[in-house]
């Protein structure tokens, strides 16, 4: 979204998820891009770069997953960019909590 660009990543998070699911708040969420294709950044292009490519192959070798893939059961809209650490106890315990579909959640 070309009138997000002046936004802060921490700014963009918050009006890119509905409340209580802004995972950069744990501090375990990371947004990643391609250097050799800015274009892709925050978009869904990025998960036709070769950046994308080897984020999927590697990504769980460093305990790294794809916070909101395609029909997420948070319905979040897909974020190719969006990885969160699920590599300790803290960290999964904190994802177990926030990935509960939450009734009435509000977006
Ligand atoms: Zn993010």
């Amino acid at each position: 979204m070309s009138e997000n660009r002046n936004q802060t990543k921490a700014e963009r998070a918050l009006t890119s998820a509905p409340a209580g699911y802004s995972e950069h708040h744990t501090g375990y969420a990371i947004d990643l891009g391609d250097g050799d294709n800015p274009s892709t950044h925050f978009s869904v292009d990025f998960a036709k770069t070769p950046a994308f490519r080897w984020l999927e192959r590697n990504a769980p070798r460093y305990s790294f997953e794809l916070s909101f893939p395609p029909g997420n059961p948070q319905g979040v809209a897909y974020e190719p960019w969006h990885w969160r650490f699920t590599g300790d106890r803290e960290s999964l315990e904190t994802f177990f909590r926030v990935t509960r579909p939450v009734p009435n959640a509000t977006r």
